[in-house]
C-alpha cells in the first residue's frame, strides 16, 4: 500500500458515536451524524448506520449523493444552506436540508410542488457567530412566509450554529432564543416542531453533563466528536471518547545529522514566509514523503516517541529525531495523529492513501 497513507479506525469511530448517542439520549437528545469531515467515505457511512443516529449529515450534496447510491439506508441531512443551482438535485438526495433564506424557500417548495416530492427543512437561526442563519428579529416575517409554503416542503424544525465562523460558544441564555423562535414558528403552522437542533460538537458534549442544554433542545449534528474524540473550538477534553481515531503514516526518505541553523542568506520559504530557527547546534533530523500539499502540517500530533516537527514545504515534512529513542532509518515509517484541519486536507487530497479497519 503506497505512503502516505490515513488509516482509519472504523470500530472507534463507531465506539465514540454509540457513546455520543447514549450520552445526548439521557437528556432526550438525538443526533445526527456528520461525515464532512472525513469526506463522507461510504465505509464511514457504514460503521455509523446503526449506532443509533438518527440522520446522516453533511455539508455536500456529492458525498451525500455516493453515500445513498451505496445503500445507506438512512435519512439524509444537506446541512450546508443549499446553492440554488443544486435544489432540484438536492430533493432526488437529501431529506432534509438547512434554509436561511425564504427566496430559497419559495423555490424549493415550488420544486417540491413540480417533482411531487417531500422534503423537510431546518430553520437556522443565527445566534452570534455570524454564519449561516435568520436574525431573531426576523422571526415574524420568517414565520409568515414558511406558513404559506406548500406542505410538500416540511418545516421540520429550527437550528443553531456555534462556534464555525466566529468561533462563538453556546449557552443555555442563546439557546433559550432558539427555543423562542421555535414557539413563534409553531404558533404561525399551528402545530409543533420535531427539531430543535442546539449545534455540533462545540462545547455542546463537554457541558452537555453540566446543563448546557434547556429543556426542549433535542438534537444536536456531530461530527468531530464522533471522528476524533475532541472539541477543538472548545479545547475540552471529552473523557468519555477515544482519540485513536485514525493516523497518518508517512515515510521516512533521508535521515541525517545537518545543523539546526540554516546556512547562507535566508529569503522567504516557499509559501511566503520567513522562517526562523533556533540554533541547537548538529541534531538527527529526517525528511518524511509528505507535505503541504497532502496536509494541514501544523494539525498534526507526532506519535513516536521524540520526534518534532521542525517545518514542511509542499512535499516534505522535516522532523528532528535527535532526541528518539531508538534511531529512526530511511524507509521507516513514522505516524502522526491528525486533529480537524489535518483530516479535513487528507482526506480530500487524492495523493494520500486511505485504509479503513475495523
Ligand atoms: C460541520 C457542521 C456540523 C458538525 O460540526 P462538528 O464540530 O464537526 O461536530 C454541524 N452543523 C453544521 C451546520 C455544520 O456545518
Amino acid at each position: 500500500m503506497s505512503n502516505p497513507l490515513l488509516r482509519v479506525h472504523l470500530s472507534v469511530i463507531r465506539r465514540n458515536t454509540e457513546a455520543i448517542v447514549k450520552k445526548c439520549a439521557g437528556y432526550g437528545i438525538s443526533v445526527w451524524g456528520v461525515t464532512k469531515g472525513l469526506s463522507a467515505p461510504v465505509e464511514l457511512a457504514a460503521a455509523m448506520r446503526d449506532t443509533g443516529i438518527t440522520a446522516i449529515a453533511d455539508s455536500r450534496l456529492a458525498n451525500i449523493k455516493r453515500m445513498k447510491n451505496a445503500g445507506i439506508d438512512l435519512p439524509f441531512a444537506l446541512i450546508r444552506i443549499p446553492m440554488r443551482s443544486e435544489l432540484e438535485e438536492m430533493l432526488d438526495y437529501a431529506d432534509i436540508s438547512m434554509a436561511s433564506d425564504l427566496g430559497t424557500l419559495t423555490e424549493l417548495a415550488a420544486l417540491c410542488e413540480k417533482k411531487k416530492k417531500n422534503h423537510a427543512v431546518i430553520l437556522m437561526v443565527d445566534l452570534g457567530d455570524l454564519r449561516e442563519g435568520f436574525l431573531t428579529n426576523q422571526v415574524e416575517e420568517v414565520a409568515s412566509a414558511v406558513s404559506k409554503l406548500n406542505p410538500l416542503l416540511r418545516i421540520m424544525g429550527v437550528g443553531v450554529n456555534f462556534a464555525c465562523a466566529s468561533g462563538v460558544l453556546a449557552n443555555s441564555e442563546s439557546l433559550q432564543k432558539l427555543l423562542v423562535f421555535g414557539g413563534v414558528i409553531e404558533s404561525a403552522l399551528g402545530r409543533k416542531l420535531e427539531i430543535y437542533s442546539g449545534g455540533g460538537t462545540a462545547k455542546s458534549l463537554a457541558k452537555i453533563d453540566e446543563g448546557l442544554f434547556p429543556a426542549g433542545i433535542n438534537n444536536l449534528r456531530i461530527g468531530e466528536g464522533c471522528l476524533l474524540g475532541t472539541d477543538k473550538c472548545y479545547r475540552a477534553d471529552i473523557p468519555w471518547l477515544q482519540k485513536g481515531t485514525m493516523e497518518l503514516e508517512a515515510e521516512l526518505v533521508e535521515v541525517r545529522v545537518k545543523p539546526t541553523l540554516p546556512v547562507g542568506e535566508i529569503g522567504l520559504d516557499a509559501f511566503g514566509n520567513a522562517p526562523c530557527f533556533e540554533d541547537r547546534g548538529n541534531r538527527l533530523r529526517g525528511i518524511l514523503a509528505v507535505g503541504k500539499q497532502d496536509v494541514y502540517i501544523d494539525s498534526l500530533t507526532p506519535l513516536d516517541e521524540g520526534v518534532q516537527i521542525i517545518t514542511a514545504s509542499s512535499d516534505h515534512l522535516l522532523v528532528d529525531l535527535e532526541e528518539c529513542p531508538e534511531k529512526p532509518k530511511v524507509g521507516d515509517i513514522l505516524k502522526f495523529r491528525p486533529a480537524y484541519p489535518a483530516m479535513l486536507s487528507l482526506s480530500t487530497s487524492p495523493y494520500v492513501t486511505k485504509v479503513y479497519e475495523d
